[in-house]
């Protein structure tokens, strides 16, 4: 005996929800649980949305990154620093560098200590107490 196949239409009715699109107020009446937006189009739209604005996030990291790879790159081939070795935090700081960017942290084995990457760049503190770090070419790196 062959079973006939019913499509499932459900006759329940759901509350008014509001659209999820934010900047949406339609109220509407969803035909199904999971609706959560008032058309396909607007569901389309908050997704086109939220992926621009993962992709100006992204941008944005990696412009500072980029600024901080320059900053590193400027203060390394200064004559103070080849002289010296070292650069002040004060000096970093003054070229704007954002000490909270970085593509990633590594261990130099030798020291032990942190080095934020920017690129082909690792900033190290080398001396906490007095704010001094030094700048090395991650190419000398295992990354
Ligand atoms: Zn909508």
């Amino acid at each position: 005996m062959k079973k006939e196949l019913k499509k499932r239409t459900s006759n329940r009715r759901y509350p008014i929800r509001t659209c999820k699109k934010p900047d949406c107020n339609e109220g509407f009446i969803p035909t199904d649980a999971r609706q959560v937006y008032c058309s396909e189009q607007h569901r389309i739209d908050f997704n086109n949305d939220r992926r621009k604005l993962k992709e100006s996030i992204d941008i944005s990291f990696l412009k500072i990154v980029k600024k901080n790879r320059t900053v590193l790159h400027k203060i390394a081939a200064s004559d103070f620093y080849k002289k010296n070795k070292f650069a002040h935090k004060s000096l970093l700081e003054y070229e704007d560098y954002d000490f909270k960017k970085y593509h990633q942290i590594i261990i130099n084995q030798r020291t032990q200590n942190e080095v934020h990457i920017c690129y082909d760049y690792g900033l190290e503190l080398i001396d906490p107490i007095n704010q001094n770090f030094s700048i090395n070419n991650t190419l000398d790196y295992d990354l």
